[in-house]
């Protein structure tokens, strides 16, 4: 029987691979989620307590310190040291329960700020990040720093995920961390919750104009699940839509201001930070495996997503 242990498994991407595991559990495999409650990944002797109770087989690792562009900016010491003791406590844990599998997420937004585009998998450090995030660049850079050790000491298949930016379900919506998506769709409804009128003006941060590619995080869980059964390599993948699927920011700010069927005014606030203007990530080593992965659309995946949090919003991360 393989456990598998999902840390982060009550936030954004978490949740999704729950929903997703739901219809897709093979009949040796046993899912464990868990969240803070459960454990405190940046304490060794908690870490240590959560894997004797578990005992895990494989783990995928998803804790971390997350926030969007503003909240990294303001704490990137604390995104350097609480996401370098949780990912050093999981992974040399799980070397010392002798875990045979570990996945562990790194992010689009950690690639040297300099670089050629698009992408790929082997530029993560190639040169220093964009100075707004280097505190959880450089921690998430550690992992694959780490995987390849594990992997020469030890021969450990601890490998990572790289996704692009990620929305759905779940998100977390507070006005002060959270990223691009989850922020606009709270002020909406705020916005509209007491009359969705002409005067009312609808902020967004920065210019409008960087460009991002956005993954719906049920796609990402089904993407992640399959790296865990399939993918054999210590290198890291690239979880993300198409170049051609990039959107600016406008363009997802209009999105969503049809989806609430917003009658007022678009705004951009240009004092606020853009943040990195782009970081246009390749696929291709992904469309190798998998060439006819189907990506939900992103209009879809927005209307679903503002769906669930109308419906959720009294329950959701606010
Ligand atoms: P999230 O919604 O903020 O969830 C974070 C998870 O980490 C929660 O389950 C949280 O538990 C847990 N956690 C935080 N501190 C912990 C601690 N000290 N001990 C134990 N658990 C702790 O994050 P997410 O967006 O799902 O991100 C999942 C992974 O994807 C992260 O590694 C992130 O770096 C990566 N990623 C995210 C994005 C994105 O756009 N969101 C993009 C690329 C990569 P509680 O909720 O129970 O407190
Ligand atoms: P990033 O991809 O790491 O920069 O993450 P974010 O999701 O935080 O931000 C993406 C882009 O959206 C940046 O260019 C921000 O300036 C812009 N943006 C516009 N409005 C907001 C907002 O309300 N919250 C956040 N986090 N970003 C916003």
């Amino acid at each position: 029987m393989n456990v598998v242990l999902v840390t982060g498994g009550t936030g954004l991407v978490g949740r999704a691979i729950q929903n997703v595991i739901e219809n897709d559990k093979r009949e040796n495999e046993k899912w464990i989620f868990i969240g803070s409650k459960d454990a405190d990944l940046s304490d060794k002797e908690s870490t240590r307590k959560l894997f004797e109770h578990h005992k895990p087989t494989h783990v995928i690792h998803l804790a971390a310190m997350v926030g969007g562009l503003f909240h990294n900016m303001s704490h990137n010491l604390d995104f350097l040291r609480n996401n370098i003791y949780m990912n050093d406590n999981v992974l040399h844990t799980a070397h010392e329960n002798n875990v045979v599998k570990v996945v562990s997420c790194l992010s689009t937004c950690i690639f040297p700020d300099k670089i050629s585009y698009p992408i790929d998998e082997t530029m993560v450090h190639n040169g220093p990040p964009h100075s707004s995030n280097y505190g959880y660049s450089h921690a998430k850079r550690l992992i694959d720093i780490a995987n390849r050790g594990y992997y020469d000491q030890h021969g450990r298949l601890y490998t990572s995920v790289i996704p692009c930016n990620v929305f759905g379900p779940h998100d977390n919506f507070h006005p002060n961390d959270s990223h691009v998506i989850p922020g606009l769709m709270r002020r909406l409804y705020d916005l509209c919750k007491d009359g969705n009128t002409e005067d009312k003006v609808f902020t967004v941060l920065g210019s409008g104009k960087p460009l991002r590619q956005f993954i719906y995080s049920i796609d990402l869980a089904k993407l992640i699940i399959w790296v865990l059964r399939e993918y054999e390599s210590v290198e890291p993948i690239i979880l993300s839509v198409d170049e051609a699927q990039e959107k600016s920011i406008a363009q997802v700010a209009e999105t969503l201001a049809q989806t609430f069927n917003f009658k007022g005014k678009v705004m951009y606030d240009t004092s606020a930070a853009d943040g990195q203007f782009k970081k246009t990530a390749s696929n291709a080593k992904l469309r190798k495996y998998l060439p006819d992965f189907q990506f939900t659309p992103f209009e879809q995946a927005i209307k679903e997503t503002v769906d669930w949090y109308i419906k959720n919003y009294d329950q959701a991360r606010n």
